[in-house]
């Protein structure tokens, strides 16, 4: 594992360090001596000249954050910045309409940068999408020019992928056929911003990690349904849906002591009632369940369950799933 540093517009540059992802870009017999410490070169020159217009490009998706499938105004501003450097851009890619992909280069290797956009409900950018796909962006115009400079043969694709807060984008894009067929693609990469200093060991301080292991997620709603009635003047009429969903998160509260250190349970209560006299006859819960390895996941899954359903249980209510 590499440590690297992280900037703004910078990263995936910083990931090509690694000697491993060089290669892949480049073919030693069509370079001069130092290949690599020549392309690197290129790259960094082509970045930090195109760096205004990636900051502004940045800024401005920054600006309109846009959820899981709506990617409207981030769609219009990388396609149109790639058209206007002359990239061959395919809107709408794959039958989802907030994809594109660019494309560049023939022969040699194929190499996908995938850029991500889409923000989190009510909280904006809070997760750096728009770093991603200007990271990507940058990588994908960066190695354009070292191919075209070196008329090196190679593939670049720069893939906009939307829907990754929610949504599984990338998942209906794979299902979609984008990373067709799957042995044609040397790499498919791209960098997720994160906070500086956020690692588990403060005294090991990193500002970036290359190469980072992903976790499995599960992400699930979970439904309460029991019986309104008046919560004074007859509550035991009642089957109340918001004692089934509060049982179920001290559940899970409980759990969380006995899961592994790399496992986390979060979850929301998004529908717990709607005044104090009225026994709540419904309520949703949105749940996130994390586990290094899908087995695991399943496993966790499993528990996380039996909490949802003993709090149904012991408040008299249906439950059910909205995966
Ligand atoms: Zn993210």
């Amino acid at each position: 594992m590499t440590v690297v540093p992280i900037s703004e517009t910078a990263t995936l540059v910083k990931v090509m360090d690694d000697p491993i992802s060089s290669d892949i870009l480049l073919q030693p017999e069509n370079m001069t001596e130092s290949p690599n410490e020549n392309a690197r070169q290129t790259i960094n020159t082509t970045i930090d000249q195109l760096s205004p217009e990636l900051l502004q490009v940045n800024k401005s998706l920054h600006a309109h954050p846009e959820t899981a499938f709506e990617e409207v105004f981030a769609h219009k501003t990388l396609t149109e910045f790639l058209e206007s450097r002359g990239f061959a851009v395919k809107r709408h890619a794959y039958g989802i309409d907030t994809a594109f992909e660019a494309t560049f280069g023939s022969g040699g290797r194929h190499v996908v940068f995938c850029a991500e956009y889409d923000a989190l409900p009510g909280i904006g950018h809070a997760c750096g999408h728009n770093l991603i796909a200007t990271s990507s962006l940058a990588a994908f115009l960066g190695a354009a020019q070292v191919l075209s400079e070196t008329k090196t043969p190679g593939r670049l694709r720069l893939l906009g992928t939307p829907a990754e807060e929610g949504g599984g984008g990338k998942v209906k894009l794979i299902e979609a056929g984008a990373f067709d067929p799957p042995e044609d693609i040397s790499a498919a990469i791209m960098a997720h911003p994160a906070g500086s200093g956020q690692q588990p060991d403060p005294s090991n301080p990193i500002d970036g990690l290359a190469g980072m292991r992903l976790i499995a997620s599960a992400k699930m709603r979970v439904e309460f349904k029991g019986r309104t009635a008046h919560a004074s003047a007859q509550p035991w009429r009642g089957v109340n849906a918001l004692d089934a969903a509060v049982s179920a998160y001290n559940n899970i509260s409980m759990l969380r002591q006995q899961i592994r250190p790399d496992e986390r349970i979060h979850g929301v209560f998004e529908v717990g009632g709607t005044v104090p006299n009225v026994i709540p006859g419904y309520t949703r819960m949105n749940w996130f369940i994390r586990s290094p390895t899908m087995p695991r996941c399943d496993d966790l899954v499993k528990r996380a369950q039996a909490c949802f359903e003993a709090g149904a249980a012991a408040a008299g209510c249906e439950i059910n799933y909205i995966m």
